[in-house]
């Protein structure tokens, strides 16, 4: 089973994604994540990248391939039931990029929360993990950028592949049962 996981900044993608990777043995492909232990390490990459996510702006597409290729050739595919894509495609041209990986997604979930409530979410994450792209200005400009080249990729995966919108409103459990829930009416 491979899911594609959308929603604007601060929606709860990668919480929610922990969560199905645990109950469905998927294996987690948050490039955010990936960029973000990059530049903990203070990597060559990690360098490159820092100003770019720290401005809310996205980083290359071929920085983008270059550690998903190898996020996916160092974990055999063998121990997982299939992948979860959080944070990726991003735009048109790295949706292209996923069809010719030849990964046959069976599911694209969409999670959905009002813009408001996703600003005071970010300044309450900002407060408990520090994140530096997690400031109002930044924020807004990465909303811009979702609402511009990655929510019209929604409209493009729902003419070929399952999507579903879950509310993304309440606590943590609340929206992991709605998820569980319609992956499970399939
Ligand atoms: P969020 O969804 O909360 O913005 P992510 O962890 O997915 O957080 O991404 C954090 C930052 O990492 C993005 O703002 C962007 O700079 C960079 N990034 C992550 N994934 C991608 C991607 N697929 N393409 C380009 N940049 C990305």
């Amino acid at each position: 089973m491979n899911i594609i996981l959308f929603g604007p900044p601060g929606a709860g993608k990668g919480t929610q994604a922990k969560m199905l990777c645990e109950k469905y043995n998927l294996l987690h492909l948050s490039t955010g994540e990936i960029l973000r232990n990059e530049i903990e390490q203070n990597s060559e990459l990690g360098k490159s990248v820092k100003c770019i996510i720290e401005s809310g702006k996205l980083v290359s597409d071929e920085i983008i391939i270059e550690i998903l290729n190898l996020s996916i050739s160092n974990n055999t595919k063998g121990n997982f039931s299939g992948y979860l894509f959080d944070g990726f495609p991003r735009n048109i041209n790295q949706a292209n990029l996923l069809d010719s990986l030849k990964i046959k997604i069976d599911f694209v979930l969409l999670i959905e929360v009002d813009e408001s409530i996703l600003l005071q979410r970010i300044i309450t994450r900002k407060e408990s993990e520090g994140r530096s792209d997690d400031n109002k200005e930044i924020h807004a400009s990465r909303i811009e950028i979702y609402l511009q080249e990655t929510e019209p990729l929604i409209e493009r995966y729902s003419s070929s592949h399952v999507v579903k919108r879950i509310d993304g409103l309440g606590e943590i459990n609340e929206v992991n049962q709605r998820i569980n829930a319609a992956l499970e009416s399939f």
